[in-house]
């Protein structure tokens, strides 16, 4: 499983947050929690197709978390679409959507199936697949509000094929008998148990989304030994008296539901607007659970991070930090990452550099100017003539012969960007 924040924003977006908004990948279908306004052009940008959207989790009815709901349901409509999608809501949502559809006269080329939850419920398994199932929990908002719990089904153990062979088994059909957990009885009359080939069933990957509550036992619940917890942590502890107000965690809070629930990973997300800089909620967050990261939009979050690396070409490589832009990269050379060329000195006054002379100003500088205006520099400004370039070239926009371009640089603005993940 992915996941892809597509907006960390709380209530109100930034000039670089958007409202909240998270997609599961999955086999090849999306998931959507919550659907705030610009979540179609998120997964635009992502890379995540809209026509995959397979369910729509809505967590509660403040505007920012489905303004983007009737829009994308619009642009299915005009991809024709044509299989079914589920929508989950709290109850209300299907008179919601079906008004707003009424109310511009369309008809829908596919079907939508509601599942509405009433506000007096413990516990709901709201979509339960052959391979996955969803439970939704009430958390504890200023009005009513559920947090999600996606959970892959166990999967079935590894067929140990060497050891079936050496028993006898060639026919397809034992072989599935065998991984369903049935035993079977060869020709001769020998009976294989399944636990004797089949190893133990592999524990599915879950994901619990939780935003808009206060510290809450339920998210516990729902976090209970998950890969991946996405917490909402909208505010700092210092206004932490602004947070159960509001009905909403501090990154303390965010911690606390990790550490209860032993998740995996923490990615708190859900930042109020007031924070240009995000990172003081995870050093808080950091100082009571690990590892946390901060939920970045667009930035996928494997649950298996031992498949973070590879699948993913980077397009664009981060610069190290403290390698000055010494250089035009050589886009002759073949390219190495964060330029590994090793140091460059800068050449000391009096040499033949042309470069430090001009520094060097004064008496000096000219002098040595003087000396050296015989060999070298005369050889070397053949260079620095600018070539002459072919207008029917395919390369005309290139400075160099080399067709394949270096990845970008971009600089890390923080300390944090130089991690691995994220
Ligand atoms: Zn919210």
């Amino acid at each position: 499983m992915i996941i892809v924040p597509l907006g960390v924003a709380s209530a109100t977006p930034t000039a670089v947050r958007h409202l909240p908004s998270v997609a599961l990948w999955r086999e090849g279908d999306v998931h959507l929690f919550d659907c705030g306004e610009n979540t179609q052009m998120r997964m635009l940008q992502a890379g995540l197709k809209r026509s995959k959207i397979e369910n729509i989790f809505i967590s509660h009815f403040d505007v920012d978390h489905f303004s983007g709901l009737i829009g994308l349901l619009s642009t299915l409509q005009l991809q024709r679409r044509d299989r079914a999608l589920n929508i989950i809501g709290p109850k209300g949502i299907k008179e919601y959507v079906e008004w707003n559809i009424n109310f511009t006269n369309t008809e829908l080329s596919y079907d939508l199936s509601f599942v509405e939850v009433e506000e007096d419920f413990e516990s709901q398994r709201v979509v339960d697949e052959d391979e996955y199932y969803v439970e939704a929990r009430p958390l504890n908002h200023t009005k009513f509000c559920m947090g999600f719990r996606f959970q892959e089904k166990d999967k079935p153990g590894k067929v140990d094929a060497e050891k079936a062979e050496a028993l006898g088994i060639t026919d397809d059909a034992q072989y599935k008998a065998l991984k369903a957990g049935e035993d079977i009885e060869l020709a001769d009359g020998k009976v294989i148990k399944s636990y004797d080939i089949v190893g133990h069933p592999r524990p599915g990957d879950s994901f619990a989304y939780i935003t808009d509550t206060k510290y809450c036992p339920n998210a516990v619940k729902l976090a209970m030994n998950t890969n991946i917890l996405y917490h909402e942590a909208t505010f700092s502890e210092s206004l932490a008296d602004k947070a159960s107000e509001t009905g909403h965690s501090t990154s303390g809070d965010a911690a606390r539901v990790a550490t209860e629930a032993q998740t995996k990973l923490l990615v708190i997300g859900h930042f109020s607007a007031r924070y240009t800089n995000p990172f003081v909620l995870l050093r808080e967050a950091r100082a009571k659970f690990f590892p946390a990261w901060l939920a970045t939009e667009l930035r996928p979050i494997y649950t298996n991070p031992a498949q973070e690396k590879g699948i993913v070409q980077q397009k664009v490589y981060i610069k190290e930090i403290d390698e000055k832009s010494d250089s035009k990269p050589s886009r002759n050379k073949s390219y190495d990452k964060g330029g590994g060329s090793g140091k460059r000195f800068r050449k000391r006054r009096g040499s033949s550099d042309r470069g430090d002379d001009r520094r060097g100003g004064s008496r000096r500088g000219s002098q040595s100017r003087r000396d050296d205006s015989s060999g070298e520099r005369r050889r070397r400004r053949p260079d620095r003539q600018p070539k002459e370039r072919d207008y029917n070239s395919k390369d005309y926009n290139n400075d160099n012969q080399s067709t394949s371009r270096p990845p970008k640089h971009i600089t890390p603005r923080t300390p944090f960007d130089n991690f691995d993940r994220f």
